[in-house]
């Protein structure tokens, strides 16, 4: 068994932590649904040494065999009640971006929806689609984010990582290697640092104006009523209609597990009602995907990550 300070504390010797770190920290303080259990370690560095203390963070935390979870803003996860064993990575204290005549370098940790400002100021289409919703860059990239008929992948250029190695390295866009909600970045175990996107010039007021839009139709549907983490499971073009829909259909709006509910207003968000567990949500999850499964043959897939450790007989891998 590691000794978790001892290891920090050699990391730290040879490369001091700029920013924040805590030991079993809850989770809940760090995803949108607000729901997880303590990890043993939350770190969050911050500062242009962010790439040298996370690159050492990580070769030191293999050498030792300590896992590292590594988390954005948080905002399409379920950590179970137990929580994260090992070190999680908190990235959001990597935020901010360089911008020259015909691109955008964003840092993984910065907001998307202050990634879309920052463009809307320097007068630049490019991320307004994702105005309003949660997250970070580097987890928009790694799911593939996809809104109003967009995907970050349409205008993501090159990827800049830590490779396996431990090494930066800069990914040029492949798009056969994306796809709904596909990234090559889930097969691989790489920390992203950032994200360079293509940009085209358009008015700043258009711009804020189609901003407001997206940000006001979430409202409208119920985004940030209450604690989720966005659409439950993944649309399917196979069952011919989205699986909100089809949720619907089968009545189960409203429908609920301990503090967990298939949202009054949408089939496809699952929210935390105020006294939810990751338990319950799991639950729900599954009970609805055997529902969909019985009743009209679909099979569901989530879309929301089950992290962290779960009890056994959950059968969550
Ligand atoms: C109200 C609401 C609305 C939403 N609407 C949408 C929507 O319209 N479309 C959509 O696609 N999603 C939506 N989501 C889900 C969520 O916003 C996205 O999936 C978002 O991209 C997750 O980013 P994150 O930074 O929070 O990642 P996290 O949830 O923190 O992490 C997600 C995964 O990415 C990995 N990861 C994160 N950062 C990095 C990094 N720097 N390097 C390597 N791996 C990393 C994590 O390890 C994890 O596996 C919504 C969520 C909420 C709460």
């Amino acid at each position: 068994m590691v000794n978790l300070r001892k290891l920090l504390e050699k990391i730290n010797t040879q490369e001091p932590l700029q920013g924040d770190l805590r030991f079993d920290e809850p989770m809940a303080f760090h995803t949108t649904f607000k729901v997880g259990g303590p990890a043993d370690v939350w770190v969050r560095p911050e500062g242009p040494g962010f790439p040298r203390y996370v690159a050492l963070l990580l070769k030191i935390a293999h050498e030792a065999g300590v896992p590292v979870f590594i988390l954005g803003g948080g905002a399409n996860l379920v950590v179970s009640d137990r929580g994260i064993r090992g070190i999680v990575l908190d990235t959001t204290g990597w935020s901010g971006w360089q911008i020259d005549e015909t691109s955008v370098l964003f840092y993984a940790g910065t907001e998307v929806d202050q990634a879309a400002e920052v463009c809307a100021k320097h007068e630049r289409e490019s991320l307004a689609f994702l105005a309003g919703m949660p997250g970070s860059i580097g987890g928009a990239i790694w799911m593939n984010a996809r809104c109003y008929n967009r995907s970050i992948s349409d205008v993501l250029m090159e990827t800049w990582i830590l490779n396996e190695a431990f090494q930066e390295e800069l990914v040029p866009f492949q798009p056969e290697a994306f796809d709904y909600k596909v990234s090559p970045f889930q097969k691989r175990n790489v920390l992203i640092l950032g994200g360079r996107f293509k940009t085209s010039y358009k008015d700043k007021h258009a711009l804020l104006a189609e901003m407001q839009t997206y940000r006001k139709d979430r409202e409208a549907k119920g985004h940030y009523t209450l604690p989720s983490a966005g659409s439950a499971f993944k649309n399917n073009h196979a069952f011919g209609k989205p699986t909100g829909k089809i949720i619907d259909e089968l009545g189960l709006r409203g429908f609920s597990i301990g503090g967990a509910k298939v949202a009054d207003w949408h089939g496809n968000i699952i929210v935390n009602t105020g006294t939810a567990t990751a338990r319950d949500i799991y639950l729900l999850t599954e009970e609805i995907k055997k529902q969909v499964q019985d009743r009209v043959g679909y099979r569901l897939e989530c879309e929301i990550l089950f992290v962290g450790e779960w009890d056994q007989e959950l059968k969550i891998t």
